[in-house]
């Protein structure tokens, strides 16, 4: 289990702020349906997967073509964080040759791409399609 799934349960998120909605994967808008068609993190052959809609309020999670270019940028900031956290603490565990560095950085970075990925898309989303709560018909249902 992820490090990040491990917080988003433990941890008590409202479910109306929008963090909620990033860590957990959900429709950005009603924060009740999944982003993603498989929540296996890492199951390589369809964690890239999105729903098209909302399977609780019908969101498109595709508003326009490209939509998704600009998640690039936020992948890149999560790499660039990943890669530093993991320089810093493998130079405070006072390993200094260049190999083992590169190594420790390059690991996580590479193992939490699926997770980057997702999150990148999850906080993408979630700053273009604004939080409106569940619709009222779903809620009587
Ligand atoms: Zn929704």
């Amino acid at each position: 289990m992820a490090v990040i799934d491990i917080f988003a349960q433990n941890s008590d998120l409202k479910k109306e702020s929008i963090a909620y909605g990033i860590l957990k994967f959900k429709c950005p808008r009603c924060h009740e349906g999944d982003l993603f068609t498989h929540s296996n993190h890492y199951d390589l052959g369809n964690f890239l997967k999105m729903h098209k809609n909302c399977p609780v309020c019908n969101q498109t999670y595709n508003p326009e073509p490209g939509f998704y270019f600009g998640a690039a940028y936020i992948s890149y900031a999560v790499s660039v964080a990943i890669a530093v956290i993991a320089a810093l603490i493998i130079l405070a565990l006072g390993y200094r040759a260049p190999g083992t560095i590169i190594g420790a950085i390059l690991i996580p970075t590479v193992l939490l791409a699926p997770i980057n990925f997702r999150l990148s898309r999850s906080i993408w989303a979630n700053i273009f399609i604004k939080y409106k709560g569940v619709p009222k018909k779903e809620v009587q249902s």
